[in-house]
């Protein structure tokens, strides 16, 4: 597993390093009043008018030369271009008081990573020094964690196929001591898991189901469930090659709870986790899935296909299914599931649907607190008819333009046992282009927020 953390931070905080000045720009001009008559002549030398975004190296005595990076409000990444922008070396951030400064550093972090397992990095990033009073396991095993979820959305899915996938799954079990059992190919048909087979029959490499159990029997039972379509061209009802072209990103559900996973279990979250991941390749051959075909799930309810490329319901609902038999207190899933939740929300907010309001209003307050932002959407009962079927109990895609982040969450809801609560998570997983803190790919997204909440929920001190 990747140890990413000590590439972007350096934790410690006697190191030799180069001064940081972090300034608002609110607070520029009483700055600027505090400070020697050189740094004042040359603020006024060069024009510097304190402008949110700048950075300029500032004279000092011989050596001594700082540097002052304006910031604006962003509470997260405020310095999340710092790390490229800056000379590779050491710095140490003066004006940054908790609890923003472990969220400012957090964000150079994230904007430290690169993907490099094709390529190299230009360069290494330049390394902040961690500041006082930071929880410094949690700055780093969040940090790990989100490398790692980038790390598998970023591979090639010619490297990332459902084999890839459950060895990087059951490796990470073994790093913490957790169970790992992997159902694969026809055996998924001997333990009635029919949908999961059926999406990903036609791939040459078999699909399977992960199933992760970790941590002590008798302390609360979570189940985590991420969508892991390997690569999804849309089977026989084939994507365009615009819409096809990212598709290695389709497993971003699991390498988000895999993601969580890892906090949970490095933190030693007093829970019993449960990860189930189905782990398939949407492919096309002569025995893929059609449209029109009926599959009987693993619940017994009958979904008759509209659209092969509504695939990643399928493959969920027989894990959700699995998730209820064993009666968790907690279900929460995440996939790349439609493109419906992004027309509404855009790339960044991951849509929330969630039968329990207490455990939604956790996750929205964690999401608040910790600055990384989710959006509840409604299980509006009254679209689930969108879903009504001539042949069979549902359709796995309504044919109406509208609601599709809804009737997909209503299809996925069919599969919950009532009295369990619920959140499902329907998430983009890819930054499109570079912005501060957040580079061009694979993205985590909510993994804080969901950590946060159960950290606080659960957890013997506060998260
Ligand atoms: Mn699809
Ligand atoms: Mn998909």
């Amino acid at each position: 597993m990747p140890n990413f953390a000590d590439a972007a931070l350096c934790f410690d905080r006697n190191a030799t390093a180069t001064t940081l000045h972090v300034v608002r720009a609110a607070d520029f001009v009483a700055w600027s009043a505090e400070q020697s008559p050189t740094i004042k002549q040359w603020l006024t030398t060069t024009n510097h008018r304190g402008d949110a975004g700048t950075v300029a190296w500032l004279p000092g005595d011989g050596a001594n030369a700082s540097v002052l990076a304006v910031v604006g409000a962003d509470p997260l990444y405020a310095l999340g271009d710092l790390p490229y922008r800056l000379p590779q070396g050491t710095y140490r951030a003066r004006g940054l008081v908790q609890p923003a400064a472990e969220l400012l550093t957090l964000g150079w972090g994230l904007g430290a990573y690169r993907y490099t397992r094709y390529k190299a990095a230009e360069r290494p990033p330049a390394r902040l020094v961690v500041a006082d009073g930071s929880d410094e396991a949690l700055l780093r095993d969040q940090l790990d964690a989100i490398a790692l979820v980038r790390d598998l959305i970023n591979a090639p899915a010619n490297d990332m196929l459902p084999q890839q996938l459950a060895d990087a799954a059951a490796s990470l079990a073994s790093e913490y001591g957790a169970t790992c059992s992997i159902t694969i190919g026809d055996a998924l048909l001997a333990n009635n898991f029919p949908t999961i087979h059926a999406v990903g029959r036609a791939s040459a490499c078999p699909p399977r189901l992960i199933d992760i159990a970790w941590g002590d029997p008798a302390h609360p039972p979570i189940t985590l469930i991420g969508k892991g379509v390997c690569f999804d061209s849309g089977g026989l009802d084939i994507k365009p090659s615009t819409g096809m072209r990212t598709m290695k990103k389709d497993m971003g559900g699991a390498a988000h709870v895999l993601g969580i996973a890892r906090v949970v279990m490095a933190q030693k979250l007093p829970v019993r986790l449960r990860v189930l991941i189905p782990a398939v390749e949407n492919a096309i051959d002569g025995n893929a899935y059609r449209p029109g075909d009926i599959v009987r799930t693993r619940k017994g309810t009958t979904v008759e296909i509209d659209n092969t490329d509504a695939e990643g319901r399928l493959v969920l609902c027989d894990a959700i299914a699995l998730a209820c038999e064993g009666k968790p207190g907690l279900i929460i899933d995440f996939a790349t599931l439609t493109g419906a939740a992004r027309t509404a929300l855009g790339t960044d907010v991951p849509a929330l649907f969630c039968n329990d309001d207490a455990l939604a209003d956790g996750l929205l307050e964690a999401s608040r607190r910790v600055a990384d932002p989710i959006w509840r959407m409604p299980l509006h009962q009254p679209y689930k008819k969108m879903l009504d079927s001539k042949a069979a109990d549902m359709v796995n895609s309504s044919s109406s333009p509208y609601a599709g982040a809804i009737t997909a969450a209503l299809f996925l809801e069919a599969f919950v046992t009532p009295s369990v609560p619920w959140a499902h998570f329907d998430l983009m997983a890819w930054n499109l282009s570079t912005t501060a803190g957040r580079p061009e790919g694979g993205e985590a997204m909510a993994l804080r927020a969901v950590y946060a909440h159960l950290a606080r929920r659960f957890g013997t001190t506060s998260g």
